[in-house]
Protein backbone atom coordinates (compact mmCIF):
# COMPACT_ATOMS: atom_id res chain seq x y z
CA UNK A 1 0.00 0.00 0.00
CA UNK A 2 3.12 2.69 0.34
CA UNK A 3 3.60 2.28 -2.85
CA UNK A 4 0.73 3.83 -4.92
CA UNK A 5 0.10 3.06 -8.39
CA UNK A 6 1.10 6.18 -10.56
CA UNK A 7 -1.55 5.76 -12.72
CA UNK A 8 -4.60 5.72 -10.62
CA UNK A 9 -5.03 8.92 -8.49
CA UNK A 10 -4.87 8.88 -4.65
CA UNK A 11 -7.72 10.30 -2.43
CA UNK A 12 -6.90 10.65 1.01
CA UNK A 13 -10.01 11.02 3.42
CA UNK A 14 -8.78 13.17 6.45
CA UNK A 15 -10.64 12.84 9.25
CA UNK A 16 -10.87 14.46 13.24
CA UNK A 17 -12.12 12.11 15.81
CA UNK A 18 -12.77 13.64 19.01
CA UNK A 19 -14.59 10.86 21.67
CA UNK A 20 -15.93 9.30 18.45
CA UNK A 21 -15.50 5.48 19.75
CA UNK A 22 -19.25 4.85 19.04
CA UNK A 23 -19.31 6.42 15.17
CA UNK A 24 -16.05 5.43 13.84
CA UNK A 25 -16.24 1.61 12.99
CA UNK A 26 -19.90 2.55 11.53
CA UNK A 27 -17.97 5.49 9.43
CA UNK A 28 -14.99 3.79 8.17
CA UNK A 29 -16.96 0.44 6.72
CA UNK A 30 -19.52 3.00 5.16
CA UNK A 31 -16.76 5.23 3.10
CA UNK A 32 -14.60 2.03 2.44
CA UNK A 33 -17.66 0.43 0.47
CA UNK A 34 -18.07 3.83 -0.88
CA UNK A 35 -14.33 4.29 -2.36
CA UNK A 36 -13.58 0.68 -3.05
CA UNK A 37 -16.05 1.20 -5.99
CA UNK A 38 -14.34 4.09 -6.97
CA UNK A 39 -11.60 4.09 -9.78
CA UNK A 40 -9.01 5.33 -7.29
CA UNK A 41 -6.52 4.34 -4.69
CA UNK A 42 -6.87 5.82 -1.79
CA UNK A 43 -6.23 5.89 2.49
CA UNK A 44 -7.35 7.03 5.55
CA UNK A 45 -6.03 9.52 8.00
CA UNK A 46 -7.70 10.16 11.21
CA UNK A 47 -6.22 12.61 13.92
CA UNK A 48 -7.86 11.44 17.10
CA UNK A 49 -8.09 15.01 18.80
CA UNK A 50 -7.49 14.37 22.06
CA UNK A 51 -10.35 11.53 22.87
CA UNK A 52 -10.78 10.19 26.47
CA UNK A 53 -12.94 7.10 25.09
CA UNK A 54 -12.05 4.20 23.41
CA UNK A 55 -11.19 6.37 19.98
CA UNK A 56 -7.57 5.18 19.65
CA UNK A 57 -8.10 1.91 20.27
CA UNK A 58 -10.35 1.36 17.79
CA UNK A 59 -7.37 3.31 15.50
CA UNK A 60 -5.27 1.05 16.43
CA UNK A 61 -7.75 -2.09 15.56
CA UNK A 62 -8.46 -0.80 12.03
CA UNK A 63 -4.62 0.09 11.39
CA UNK A 64 -3.50 -3.41 12.16
CA UNK A 65 -6.55 -4.87 10.15
CA UNK A 66 -6.76 -2.51 6.75
CA UNK A 67 -3.12 -0.91 5.25
CA UNK A 68 -5.37 2.05 4.08
CA UNK A 69 -5.69 3.68 7.23
CA UNK A 70 -3.24 5.73 9.04
CA UNK A 71 -4.01 7.89 11.82
CA UNK A 72 -2.29 10.61 14.46
CA UNK A 73 -3.20 10.87 18.05
CA UNK A 74 -2.89 14.10 19.79
CA UNK A 75 -1.11 14.60 23.38
CA UNK A 76 -4.18 16.44 24.33
CA UNK A 77 -7.69 18.17 22.87
CA UNK A 78 -6.33 20.54 20.25
CA UNK A 79 -9.41 21.41 18.47
CA UNK A 80 -11.10 20.55 15.15
CA UNK A 81 -9.24 23.28 12.91
CA UNK A 82 -5.90 21.45 14.28
CA UNK A 83 -6.94 18.33 13.62
CA UNK A 84 -7.46 19.18 9.87
CA UNK A 85 -4.37 21.19 10.10
CA UNK A 86 -2.75 18.09 11.02
CA UNK A 87 -4.40 15.52 8.56
CA UNK A 88 -4.02 17.85 5.94
CA UNK A 89 0.01 18.34 6.51
CA UNK A 90 0.05 14.16 6.67
CA UNK A 91 -1.82 13.88 3.50
CA UNK A 92 -0.40 12.30 0.48
CA UNK A 93 -3.33 11.64 -1.80
CA UNK A 94 -3.42 14.39 -5.33
CA UNK A 95 -6.73 14.93 -4.00
CA UNK A 96 -8.16 15.43 -0.26
CA UNK A 97 -11.22 14.81 1.82
CA UNK A 98 -12.02 16.22 5.03
CA UNK A 99 -14.60 14.19 6.50
CA UNK A 100 -16.40 14.43 9.90
CA UNK A 101 -16.84 10.71 11.87
CA UNK A 102 -19.95 11.06 12.77
CA UNK A 103 -21.68 10.01 8.84
CA UNK A 104 -23.34 13.44 9.37
CA UNK A 105 -21.34 14.22 5.40
CA UNK A 106 -23.03 11.28 3.39
CA UNK A 107 -20.04 9.35 2.10
CA UNK A 108 -22.01 8.76 -1.30
CA UNK A 109 -21.22 12.51 -2.17
CA UNK A 110 -17.58 11.24 -2.27
CA UNK A 111 -18.19 9.71 -5.84
CA UNK A 112 -19.82 12.73 -7.26
CA UNK A 113 -17.26 14.88 -6.07
CA UNK A 114 -14.38 12.92 -7.60
CA UNK A 115 -16.28 12.70 -10.91
CA UNK A 116 -17.24 16.30 -11.37
CA UNK A 117 -13.93 17.39 -9.98
CA UNK A 118 -12.41 15.12 -13.24
CA UNK A 119 -14.82 16.64 -15.65
CA UNK A 120 -14.54 19.94 -14.63
CA UNK A 121 -10.45 20.08 -14.19
CA UNK A 122 -11.80 22.42 -10.81
CA UNK A 123 -9.65 22.72 -7.54
CA UNK A 124 -12.36 22.03 -5.01
CA UNK A 125 -15.85 20.27 -5.07
CA UNK A 126 -17.36 21.11 -2.09
CA UNK A 127 -20.94 19.50 -0.36
CA UNK A 128 -23.22 22.12 0.94
CA UNK A 129 -26.17 21.63 2.88
CA UNK A 130 -29.09 22.83 2.04
CA UNK A 131 -31.90 22.74 5.07
CA UNK A 132 -30.42 22.08 9.35
CA UNK A 133 -32.52 19.69 10.22
CA UNK A 134 -31.87 18.01 13.39
CA UNK A 135 -30.52 20.78 14.81
CA UNK A 136 -31.85 22.98 17.61
CA UNK A 137 -33.70 26.28 16.52
CA UNK A 138 -31.59 28.53 18.55
CA UNK A 139 -28.27 27.24 17.73
CA UNK A 140 -30.16 27.20 14.07
CA UNK A 141 -30.79 31.24 14.30
CA UNK A 142 -28.07 31.62 15.97
CA UNK A 143 -25.60 30.43 13.15
CA UNK A 144 -27.86 32.28 10.63
CA UNK A 145 -27.30 35.57 12.21
CA UNK A 146 -23.96 34.92 12.39
CA UNK A 147 -23.57 34.76 8.45
CA UNK A 148 -25.41 37.43 7.67
CA UNK A 149 -23.18 39.37 9.49
CA UNK A 150 -19.70 37.64 8.67
CA UNK A 151 -20.59 38.07 5.33
CA UNK A 152 -21.73 41.88 5.71
CA UNK A 153 -18.47 43.03 7.39
CA UNK A 154 -15.34 39.81 6.25
CA UNK A 155 -13.61 40.73 3.28
CA UNK A 156 -14.56 36.83 2.08
CA UNK A 157 -17.82 35.72 1.65
CA UNK A 158 -19.12 32.61 3.42
CA UNK A 159 -21.73 30.31 2.61
CA UNK A 160 -24.03 28.89 5.53
CA UNK A 161 -24.66 25.72 4.13
CA UNK A 162 -20.53 25.42 3.03
CA UNK A 163 -18.70 23.32 5.62
CA UNK A 164 -15.58 21.40 5.44
CA UNK A 165 -16.78 18.73 3.65
CA UNK A 166 -14.88 18.91 -0.04
CA UNK A 167 -12.50 17.35 -2.29
CA UNK A 168 -9.30 19.56 -3.17
CA UNK A 169 -6.46 18.85 -5.29
CA UNK A 170 -3.38 19.02 -4.03
CA UNK A 171 -2.43 22.62 -5.07
CA UNK A 172 -5.73 23.45 -3.30
CA UNK A 173 -4.40 22.06 0.18
CA UNK A 174 -0.82 22.96 -0.14
CA UNK A 175 -2.25 26.76 -0.02
CA UNK A 176 -4.46 26.22 2.55
CA UNK A 177 -1.18 24.40 4.44
CA UNK A 178 0.88 27.60 3.25
CA UNK A 179 -1.11 29.36 6.33
CA UNK A 180 0.50 28.95 9.30
CA UNK A 181 -2.15 31.22 11.43
CA UNK A 182 -2.40 29.99 15.19
CA UNK A 183 -6.30 31.12 14.97
CA UNK A 184 -7.51 28.82 12.19
CA UNK A 185 -10.88 29.30 10.79
CA UNK A 186 -11.07 27.49 7.45
CA UNK A 187 -14.46 28.59 6.28
CA UNK A 188 -12.59 31.86 5.77
CA UNK A 189 -9.48 30.24 4.63
CA UNK A 190 -11.55 28.28 1.65
CA UNK A 191 -12.86 31.38 0.40
CA UNK A 192 -9.87 33.62 0.91
CA UNK A 193 -7.66 31.17 -1.27
CA UNK A 194 -9.94 30.91 -4.32
CA UNK A 195 -9.83 27.97 -6.53
CA UNK A 196 -12.69 27.22 -8.37
CA UNK A 197 -15.36 25.27 -6.52
CA UNK A 198 -17.92 23.19 -7.68
CA UNK A 199 -20.99 22.97 -4.70
CA UNK A 200 -22.73 19.78 -4.62
CA UNK A 201 -25.92 20.08 -2.42
CA UNK A 202 -27.24 17.87 0.17
CA UNK A 203 -29.58 16.99 2.77
CA UNK A 204 -28.71 17.68 6.39
CA UNK A 205 -28.42 13.90 8.30
CA UNK A 206 -28.50 13.87 12.07
CA UNK A 207 -25.35 12.36 13.74
CA UNK A 208 -25.08 8.40 13.65
CA UNK A 209 -23.64 7.68 17.01
CA UNK A 210 -22.49 10.14 19.81
CA UNK A 211 -23.19 13.69 20.40
CA UNK A 212 -21.94 17.19 18.67
CA UNK A 213 -19.09 18.37 20.03
CA UNK A 214 -19.77 22.09 20.25
CA UNK A 215 -21.52 23.89 23.10
CA UNK A 216 -23.00 27.40 22.84
CA UNK A 217 -19.91 28.53 24.43
CA UNK A 218 -17.57 26.82 22.03
CA UNK A 219 -19.46 28.25 18.39
CA UNK A 220 -19.72 31.36 20.24
CA UNK A 221 -15.82 31.37 20.48
CA UNK A 222 -15.39 29.75 16.95
CA UNK A 223 -17.50 32.72 15.08
CA UNK A 224 -15.50 35.15 17.26
CA UNK A 225 -12.33 33.88 15.54
CA UNK A 226 -14.06 34.05 12.12
CA UNK A 227 -14.64 37.44 12.51
CA UNK A 228 -11.25 38.62 13.86
CA UNK A 229 -9.32 37.03 11.23
CA UNK A 230 -11.39 38.15 8.59
CA UNK A 231 -12.56 41.32 9.39
CA UNK A 232 -11.15 45.01 11.20
CA UNK A 233 -14.63 46.52 10.71
CA UNK A 234 -15.24 45.69 15.25
CA UNK A 235 -12.02 48.39 15.00
CA UNK A 236 -13.02 50.92 12.86
CA UNK A 237 -16.65 50.69 14.74
CA UNK A 238 -14.77 51.49 17.65
CA UNK A 239 -13.39 54.85 16.56
CA UNK A 240 -16.45 56.06 14.72
CA UNK A 241 -18.48 55.57 17.78
CA UNK A 242 -15.45 57.02 19.41
CA UNK A 243 -15.64 60.32 17.28
CA UNK A 244 -19.10 60.44 17.78
CA UNK A 245 -19.26 60.45 21.56
CA UNK A 246 -16.53 63.16 21.68
CA UNK A 247 -18.76 65.41 19.48
CA UNK A 248 -21.92 64.95 21.32
CA UNK A 249 -19.94 65.61 24.92
CA UNK A 250 -18.54 68.57 23.19
CA UNK A 251 -22.11 69.43 22.03
CA UNK A 252 -23.35 68.60 25.31
CA UNK A 253 -20.80 71.33 26.94
CA UNK A 254 -21.45 74.01 24.46
CA UNK A 255 -24.88 73.68 25.46
CA UNK A 256 -24.53 74.08 28.97
CA UNK A 257 -22.16 76.55 28.96
CA UNK A 258 -24.40 79.13 26.66
CA UNK A 259 -27.67 78.05 28.59
CA UNK A 260 -26.63 76.85 32.16
CA UNK A 261 -28.74 74.09 31.59
CA UNK A 262 -28.13 71.78 34.49
CA UNK A 263 -29.69 68.57 34.73
CA UNK A 264 -26.73 66.91 36.26
CA UNK A 265 -28.55 63.10 36.24
CA UNK A 266 -28.61 63.40 32.85
CA UNK A 267 -25.12 63.87 32.53
CA UNK A 268 -23.93 60.93 34.57
CA UNK A 269 -26.15 59.12 32.55
CA UNK A 270 -24.30 59.75 29.46
CA UNK A 271 -21.30 59.48 31.86
CA UNK A 272 -21.87 56.04 32.40
CA UNK A 273 -23.05 55.33 28.71
CA UNK A 274 -19.81 56.67 27.36
CA UNK A 275 -17.86 54.62 29.94
CA UNK A 276 -19.63 51.34 29.12
CA UNK A 277 -18.79 52.16 25.31
CA UNK A 278 -15.42 52.66 26.12
CA UNK A 279 -15.04 49.15 27.78
CA UNK A 280 -16.76 47.57 25.20
CA UNK A 281 -14.02 48.91 22.41
CA UNK A 282 -11.63 48.28 25.02
CA UNK A 283 -12.73 44.52 24.96
CA UNK A 284 -13.09 44.30 21.26
CA UNK A 285 -9.19 45.85 21.12
CA UNK A 286 -7.85 43.14 23.48
CA UNK A 287 -9.49 40.41 21.63
CA UNK A 288 -7.21 41.39 18.24
CA UNK A 289 -4.33 42.02 20.92
CA UNK A 290 -4.50 38.36 22.09
CA UNK A 291 -4.65 37.22 18.54
CA UNK A 292 -1.65 39.10 17.52
CA UNK A 293 -0.10 38.04 20.64
CA UNK A 294 -0.63 34.12 19.88
CA UNK A 295 0.33 34.41 16.81
CA UNK A 296 3.52 36.03 17.50
CA UNK A 297 4.23 33.18 20.02
CA UNK A 298 4.60 30.72 17.12
CA UNK A 299 3.69 28.11 19.18
CA UNK A 300 2.67 24.33 17.46
CA UNK A 301 -0.90 24.16 16.72
CA UNK A 302 -0.70 20.31 17.45
CA UNK A 303 1.50 17.82 19.57
CA UNK A 304 1.36 14.71 18.21
CA UNK A 305 1.92 11.81 20.49
CA UNK A 306 1.32 8.80 18.30
CA UNK A 307 1.24 8.22 14.43
CA UNK A 308 1.44 5.70 12.31
CA UNK A 309 2.94 7.39 9.73
CA UNK A 310 6.09 6.45 8.80
CA UNK A 311 7.55 9.60 7.49
CA UNK A 312 7.56 11.82 10.47
N1 LIG B 1 -13.95 17.24 16.44
C1 LIG B 1 -12.59 17.28 16.72
N2 LIG B 1 -12.14 18.03 17.78
C2 LIG B 1 -13.00 18.75 18.56
C3 LIG B 1 -14.38 18.74 18.23
C4 LIG B 1 -14.82 17.98 17.16
O1 LIG B 1 -11.78 16.62 16.04
O2 LIG B 1 -12.53 19.39 19.50
C5 LIG B 1 -14.41 16.41 15.30
C6 LIG B 1 -15.55 15.44 15.66
O3 LIG B 1 -15.06 14.22 16.16
C7 LIG B 1 -16.25 15.26 14.31
C8 LIG B 1 -16.07 16.66 13.67
O4 LIG B 1 -14.98 17.28 14.34
O5 LIG B 1 -15.63 14.29 13.50
C9 LIG B 1 -17.32 17.51 13.78
O6 LIG B 1 -17.69 17.59 15.16
P1 LIG B 1 -19.22 17.58 15.61
O7 LIG B 1 -19.96 16.49 14.92
O8 LIG B 1 -19.23 17.55 17.09
O9 LIG B 1 -19.70 18.99 15.10
P2 LIG B 1 -21.14 19.40 14.50
O10 LIG B 1 -21.49 18.38 13.44
O11 LIG B 1 -22.07 19.37 15.65
O12 LIG B 1 -20.90 20.76 13.93
MG1 LIG C 1 -21.44 16.40 13.54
Amino acid sequence: MDVFDACKDIVTIVVPCFNEEAALPHFYTAVSEVVQDMPIQYEFHFVNDGSTDGTLEILHQLSNQDPHVYYDSFSRNFGKEAAMYAGLKASRGNYVVIMDADLQHPPKLLKTMYERLQESGADCAAAHRVDRTGEGSLRNFCSRKFYQLINAICCVKMDDGAGDYRMMSRQMVDSLLSFHEVNRYSKGLFSYIGFQTIWIDYENVNRQEGTSKWSMRSLFLYALEGITAFSNVPLLLAAVFGLIFCLVGFIILLYILFFRFDKVFLIICLLFFIGGMQMLFTGIFGEYLAKNVAEARHRPLYIIKETNRRQY
